[in-house]
């Protein structure tokens, strides 16, 4: 890790980076050179699952920590920062530290509300492949890495109605309930803000002063846009927006992709990088 850090940029996925339904990051490609070249820490913060996230990673040529299922994990590359991190858990070349609940507890903990309340929940553990693909438009290949969850329960549910009696069947149960672009997310005591916030300590070791852009689409991505610097808001397909907390909230001019990278290179211009 260099020592000149003055910018992180973290990012949602889904709806932002991505093209909400094709998944295409397409007209992003340019603004994203211009921050690899620049050697701007650019860090996924998503719902989607380690597997997906890597894949993403790879196809963007992203090196950077990430973090996981709605701030469930953090991965970290070994040797990323130069001192040492107290972490959960070692995979394949990352240190991981958890602040999620594990996904089996979670499952068994929904079961159990679902059966009490006679509701019709269903998560991703509850669902093959074809049934997630058909869910999410994602091809055989991608559907199998979203199926493998550590932390977060993406879920349908037959009427979004009941969703304030399960927030609360939930949290007796130290459950959380979050509304992403497409699924009710049923998660423990993580957000994305929190883990956020960890990443960004480790940063401050490093350069005191950095500076945080941040981006998302989703309620989910409030706690995040909340602690950023410049927090940016992605327009959605049909010209809605996240409410801003803010007035001083950017929104981008057009969804993602194109959203994304033209917000993003206005803000680096705008910050003289
Ligand atoms: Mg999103």
């Amino acid at each position: 890790m260099k020592d000149i850090l003055p910018l992180i940029i973290f990012t949602d996925l889904d709806g932002t980076l991505l093209d909400s339904e094709s998944y295409s990051f397409e007209d992003a490609k340019q603004a994203l050179e211009i921050i690899r070249k620049k050697d701007i820490p650019l860090i996924f913060s998503t719902s989607k699952s380690r597997d997906e996230t890597i894949y993403y990673r790879k196809l963007m040529e992203n090196n950077h920590p990430f973090i996981v299922e709605n701030g469930g994990g953090i991965y970290i590359p070994f040797n990323y920062f130069n001192f040492e991190l107290s972490y959960n858990r070692k995979w394949n070349g990352y240190i991981i530290i958890e602040l999620g609940m594990p996904i089996k507890k979670i499952r068994e903990l929904i079961h159990k509300i679902r059966d009490k309340n006679g509701w019709q929940i269903k998560g991703f553990g509850d669902m093959d492949v074809e049934e997630v693909m058909n869910l999410t438009s994602l091809p055989y290949n991608q559907a199998k890495l979203a199926i493998v969850r550590e932390y977060d329960e993406p879920a349908v549910i037959h009427d979004r109605d009941i969703i304030p009696y399960l927030r609360k069947e939930l949290l007796k149960e130290k459950l959380n309930l979050t509304i992403g672009g497409r699924f009710i997310h049923i998660h423990g005591d993580n957000d994305k803000g929190k883990a956020m916030d960890k990443l960004v300590r480790f940063y401050k070791r490093v350069n005191p002063n950095i500076k945080i852009i941040a981006l998302g689409d989703s309620d989910n991505d409030l706690p995040m846009l909340k602690r950023a610097d410049i927090p940016i808001v992605i327009k959605r397909k049909d010209g809605t927006f996240l409410k801003k907390d803010d007035s001083s909230w950017r929104i981008s001019p057009y969804p993602a992709p194109k959203g994304w990278a033209c917000v993003i290179e206005e803000v680096l211009e705008d910050l003289n990088f």
